[in-house]
């Protein structure tokens, strides 16, 4: 089969002679229709995030189920599916402590521990399996693991009906954060970012007031937009140290702060423990997907979210080093890359 294979930093390849996944009698074999390039993904590419190599990565995906092993019911062949990338061992102790989390100590991720879906095929558990509408187009179906991610960054920030709300960063996280918080019930939302375009995007997308950081502070800016208090919850979407200060920043006495973007692993943020005892500030961070996945498949066949509007480039396999380098930032416009396969 087609697969593009990482072999280390800056270095991926696509080859047409990868054997296709051998699928086990609790796994599915799933012929892959589209995967976006997450940032997860960009971080493992430029080495900020190590993982074993060769691997074929790509954890965001939608297709139709290849083949299925022995013992499986409730899936055809043909069926539309997503799969949760998480796959826990159910042994050991985590597992047993029934953590709604996945800190399992035997915790593997397709695309990102085992091979996942830049590929024509990729092999999942069945539990991990979700089937999706027939209806549901496969690109927009991709963006239901990270639209996961974010319903559990917006239960872990908890926001509340009439909470004023800040998000730090208007990328494709950024953006399903905005629409799923307007929909938690938050008052107003307001969206930082460097980019014009994306601020744009979110303006569309229904944030209230948008601020271009290179041209105003932010901080200046949502205390003038709050009677000089500033939001009850604001949300860091960006994977840097800088965007968590500032974040904080944005927040009123007695905010929430969640720390939902991902920085690289060996980034450090510096903070004065005096400033969050001051604030009485509760901070909160957000992990994978637990148990989210079936209300990301809900809210995406619902046609309450717009994520289709959030995929800015397409591309097929052969070009996936071209898409990382338009998905890292090469071009100014990019939201979401998805590689149609
Ligand atoms: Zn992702
Ligand atoms: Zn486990």
């Amino acid at each position: 089969m087609r697969a593009a294979v990482f072999y280390g930093v800056g270095d991926i390849r696509v080859r047409s002679d990868v054997k296709e996944p051998e699928i086990l009698k609790d796994e599915v074999l799933i012929n892959v229709k589209a995967a976006g390039i997450c940032g997860t993904d960009l971080h493992i590419y430029r080495g900020e995030w190590e993982v074993p190599t060769p691997i074929i990565l790509g954890h965001e995906f939608s297709g139709v189920v290849a083949d299925v092993g022995g013992e499986i019911e409730g899936l055809c062949l043909g069926d539309h599916v997503v799969a949760e990338p998480n796959i826990t061992c159910g042994r050991c102790w985590y597992c047993r402590m029934s953590e709604r989390n996945y800190f399992c100590e035997n915790l593997k991720a397709t695309g990102v521990t085992v091979d996942g879906a830049f590929a024509d095929y990729v092999k999942v558990p069945v539990r991990n399996v979700y089937k999706i509408p027939d209806e549901l187009p496969f690109d927009e179906a991709a963006l239901i693991e990270p639209l996961a991610c974010c319903i559990r960054g917006i239960d872990r920030a908890g926001i509340k009906v009439g909470d004023r709300v800040a998000i730090v960063g208007a990328g494709p996280i950024g953006l399903i954060l905005l629409q799923l918080a307007k929909l938690a019930g938050a008052s107003i939302v307001i969206q930082t970012d460097l980019r014009d375009e994306r601020l744009e995007m979110a303006e569309s997308l229904g944030a209230d007031y948008t601020i271009n950081i290179n041209r105003e502070d932010p901080v200046e800016a949502v205390k003038e937009l709050t009677g000089g208090y500033g939001v009850d919850v604001a949300i860091e979407a960006v994977g840097k140290p800088e965007a968590i200060t500032q974040a904080m920043r944005l927040l009123r006495r007695g905010g929430r702060l969640n720390i939902f973007g991902v920085s690289p692993q060996d980034a450090v943020w510096r903070v004065k423990p005096f400033e969050l005892y001051e604030m009485e500030m509760t901070i909160t961070t957000s992990y994978r997907s637990p148990f989210t996945f079936q209300r990301a498949v809900e809210m995406a066949s619902s046609g309450k979210l717009r994520l289709r509007k959030l995929i800015t480039h397409r591309f097929r396999l052969e070009e996936i080093v071209e898409a990382f380098r338009v998905a890292g930032g090469a071009v100014g416009e990019a939201v979401k890359v998805v590689i149609e396969i």
